[in-house]
């Protein structure tokens, strides 16, 4: 790389000055002519564009041709031009040196309610050694950090306070990690697997110390099922309901996680009980991949999700250890939120402003999808290699229970995302 633009995306339809920069030891000459192309990666859209109140013309057919040589201007060491991107898209410019390709870069212009929020990377379902995971809650925090994550969140079985024993540990360090709440929910005579994401008290205890109140609720829930389903189908699905109505009450996100998960008998939950919780749905987010060692599980799962409406899709771990098998597709989530904080990552979520995915595949709308493509292209590489740097020392942190003086502070992804989004 000789040349690199300063942002890389920028808002649609507003007059914008792109900036680019060369990387040392090249240096920006006078004497030079610099020119660019610069080509939407979709083609220019008309008939897509109907709705957007602005459909281009010839001007900007002329414009984002590869026929047209856009002269740069020198300023201060930069090269810079002046446009206005008529469409979301990623566009493809070239840069040349006194008529010869010097250099090929992606940037994305987005719609303002996109451009405004920025793509956190994350886990929301990880398990310690205070269920049956093997490692402590302090070290999945920095292994998630290491991975190339801005956020995880802890969902022991049953346990709510590890995922408060790691939040709280990291609490004051000044980190730029942001560890969400959350508990795997498994409330009597039901076998589905919930998550309480972000919630503010724990709906495990809630079953476990209120449990007559969580019989009767069933019990109101099971009054208004009348579909043919077994007995314990029938509880599962009232269960699970009274459940996700529960999360919500305390604040939370309510993910349905891995419907698809296979046992050695056959499928953990029954298609009775999925298909009647997708029928009436009332969790807020699906898990859609999730774990390691279940392929066929995950593509049923998502040839499922196909069939259904669209919803907010997730992609977790549901990693036990630091290490293995669970981890080795690497599965994220990534969502579009206005800060790294829980309430904005929870509106992310109810919002439907996320991506599933891993190295190579990612699942969601397809607009979200075409836009974290060019983040894996551009964005995250650099990001993981400063997550990873980070997480390390967190990992040296943890592993001193906070005694070392580990650097966490001087590792700041929020200047990378500074730089992710244009400003003037
Ligand atoms: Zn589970
Ligand atoms: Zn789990």
């Amino acid at each position: 790389m000789f040349f690199y633009p300063v942002h890389l995306t920028y808002p649609v339809r507003e007059e914008c000055s792109m900036t680019i920069a060369p990387h040392a030891p090249v240096t920006v000459c006078s004497s030079n002519q610099y020119t660019m192309t610069i080509l939407p990666f979709s083609g220019l859209r008309r008939y897509g564009a109907r709705n957007t109140g602005f459909i281009p013309g010839e001007k900007e057919a002329a414009f984002f041709s590869a026929a047209q040589q856009h002269p740069l201007a020198c300023v201060d060491g930069k090269l810079k031009l002046p446009l206005t991107f008529p469409q979301e898209d990623c566009y493809l410019c070239e840069l040349f040196v006194n008529g010869k390709s010097a250099e090929k870069f992606e940037i994305y212009a987005l719609e303002s309610d996109l451009f405004c929020l920025q793509p956190y990377k994350g886990d929301n379902h990880l398990h310690s050694w205070m269920s049956d995971g093997k490692d402590s809650p302090m070290y999945m925090v920095a292994a998630a950090c290491r991975r190339g994550y801005d956020y995880c969140a802890i969902t022991d079985h049953r346990y709510f306070e590890p995922s408060l024993i790691a939040k709280d540990f990291y609490e004051n360090t000044g980190v730029d990690f942001l560890v969400i709440p959350g508990e795997e929910v498994h409330s009597p005579q039901n076998r589905v697997h919930i998550i309480n994401l972000g919630g503010e008290e724990s709906v495990n205890d809630w079953w476990r110390n209120h449990e007559p109140e969580y019989r009767a609720a069933v019990q109101k829930e099971l009054e208004n099922m009348h579909e043919p389903m077994s007995d314990a189908d029938r509880y599962s699905a009232a269960a699970s309901q009274v459940i996700f109505d529960k999360i919500r009450s305390v604040n939370g996100v309510s993910i349905l996680c891995h419907p698809c998960w296979i046992r050695p008998y056959g499928f953990s939950e029954t298609e009775d009980v999925t298909d009647y919780l997708f029928d009436h749905k009332r969790f807020d987010a699906l898990e859609l991949i999730a774990g390691g060692a279940y392929e066929m599980g995950t593509q049923m799962q998502l040839s499922y999700y196909h069939e259904r409406e669209s919803m907010p899709v997730l992609g977790n771990s549901d990693a036990h250890a630091c290490f293995g098998d669970k981890l080795e597709p690497g599965n994220y989530t990534i969502l579009f939120a206005s800060d790294l904080t829980v309430d904005a990552l929870k509106d992310a979520i109810c919002n439907k402003m996320t991506v599933a995915g891993n190295e190579k595949k990612l699942y969601g709308d397809y607009r979200l999808v075409k836009y974290a493509y060019f983040l894996m292209r551009n964005f995250y590489p650099e990001h993981s290699r400063q997550r990873d740097v980070l997480g390390a020392n967190m990992i040296r942190y943890a592993s001193s229970l906070g005694e070392a003086d580990a650097d966490l502070t001087s590792v700041k992804p929020s200047t990378l995302f500074a730089q992710l989004r244009y400003s003037d």
